[in-house]
């Protein structure tokens, strides 16, 4: 038997998901996910041959879940092909620029970084702890959803508020999907056959969470999350960018709390919000196509809020080599695709409609004609991005 995979973790709130991929081959022996980890109704599910199981946990936490996982590793004779453990870690601060191996002074650095992620990170410390524990032995990196972003010039990151507030608190523009954006960017850049370190990529990451990046000669220059996930675009159930005084138009007029307003803009608006009918983008369109015009001003607002913020980064790399839609809307919503590229086309886009069409569930390629400026989609892979970083970093 060869050590020849890595066992990536990415653990959320209320859970963990996992798959043990090997980084040379991008072969996917196991995934699955265990939920509910608070209360005690947990399960854990996993796929495997093709095939889909289930176990009832209880009342486990994070740490069980590493426990039950451990049995059906071993259970299916894949503990001994797992050479190392890889952990998607949200939120690295200023600290984290790049994935590393973990040590004492990485998990001290993690829990420094927790109060800009307070959902989060808690969580993955959870899952590296009891990895240490149920794993002992085998190497564990950390890979950050912020590092990409570090490369962003200050001009970039910073917002006009009292610079004290940068200085002393962190306040500051961070972004998220950077690992997806290193992979998209990079694979587009060799399917064009582009010099990855003298490119301009835009890059469109819409899934239920959503945000653009200009990729500029291999490094992030700008993108549209900001200290939190809820800045920039328009999402499955997040408004996006706002007013900041919306805020306190909703509390002092309307009688909001602090944390009333927090969930309406994080998880009652978006998609969700203006159709109100779904944060699913499919049934948006499939209402818009029934002719409904709320479902179709949804899609567009979505759009045009895309759109802006592409052109806005076009002007800062001075120039668009590609643009990339990848993550569930941009791989599979031929729909979303055309809208955006429609109010792009000062910047000589030309959607080849045959092509688009026919790229979605996976499948990678240009949709552009030839002679535009070449928009192509790109499944995105965090988990194998994850699992190559870890190997890379204990190859040293
Ligand atoms: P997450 O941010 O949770 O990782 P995903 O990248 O998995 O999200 O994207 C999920 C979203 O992709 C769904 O909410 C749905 O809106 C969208 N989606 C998936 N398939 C399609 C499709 N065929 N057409 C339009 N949207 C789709």
């Amino acid at each position: 038997m060869s050590k020849d995979s890595v066992l990536v973790i990415n653990c959320g709130s209320s859970s963990l998901k996992f798959a043990v991929i090997n980084p040379k081959t991008e072969e996917e022996s196991i995934s699955g996910i265990a939920e509910r980890l608070v209360g005690n109704e947990a399960f854990i599910t996993w796929k495997l041959n093709g095939e889909k199981q289930t176990l009832n946990l209880g009342a486990a936490g994070h740490e069980g879940a590493i426990e039950a996982l451990v049995g059906v590793l071993r259970d299916n004779n894949l503990m001994e092909h797992i050479e190392a453990i890889g952990h998607r870690v949200v939120h690295g601060g200023e600290k984290f620029t790049e994935s590393t191996l973990i040590n004492d002074d990485v998990i001290k650095g993690i829990e420094d970084c927790s109060h800009l992620a307070p959902l989060h990170n808690p969580a993955h410390l959870q899952g590296i702890r009891a990895c240490l524990k149920y794993f002992p032995g085998l190497p564990q990196s950390v890979v950050f959803d912020t590092a990409f972003h570090q490369t962003m010039p200050a001009e970039s990151y910073l917002y006009a508020v009292p610079y004290s507030l940068y200085k002393e608190h962190g306040l500051r523009r961070y972004g998220m999907h950077g690992t997806s954006y290193r992979y998209v960017s990079k694979t587009a850049a060799d399917m064009l056959g582009l010099d990855y370190d003298n490119s301009a990529i835009l890059v469109a990451h819409l899934g239920n969470g959503a945000s653009a990046c200009a990729v500029k000669n291999g490094k992030s220059v700008d993108t549209t999350m900001g200290l939190t996930p809820l800045e920039g675009l328009v999402m499955g159930t997040r408004s996006g960018d706002i007013d900041p005084n919306v805020f306190s138009f909703l509390n002092k007029q309307l009688g909001y709390s602090l944390d009333e307003i927090t969930d309406i803009l994080n998880k009652k608006s978006g998609l969700l919000g203006l159709s109100e009918m779904d944060n699913d983008c499919r049934v948006i369109e499939d209402a818009a196509a029934q002719g409904n015009e709320r479902a179709q001003l949804t899609l567009d607002v979505f759009c045009n809020v895309l759109a802006k913020k592409l052109a806005g980064f076009a002007a800062e790399m001075g120039r668009i080599d590609a643009l990339v839609f990848t993550g569930g809307i941009g791989e599979n919503s031929s729909v979303i695709r055309k809208n955006v590229l429609e109010r792009l086309s000062i910047f000589g886009f030309e959607v080849d409609e045959k092509a688009n069409e026919e790229t979605f569930r996976g499948k990678s390629g240009v949709i552009t004609k030839s002679g535009s400026t070449v928009a192509i989609v790109v499944a995105t892979n965090e988990e194998l991005m994850i699992a190559r970083d870890t190997e890379a970093l204990i190859a040293g």
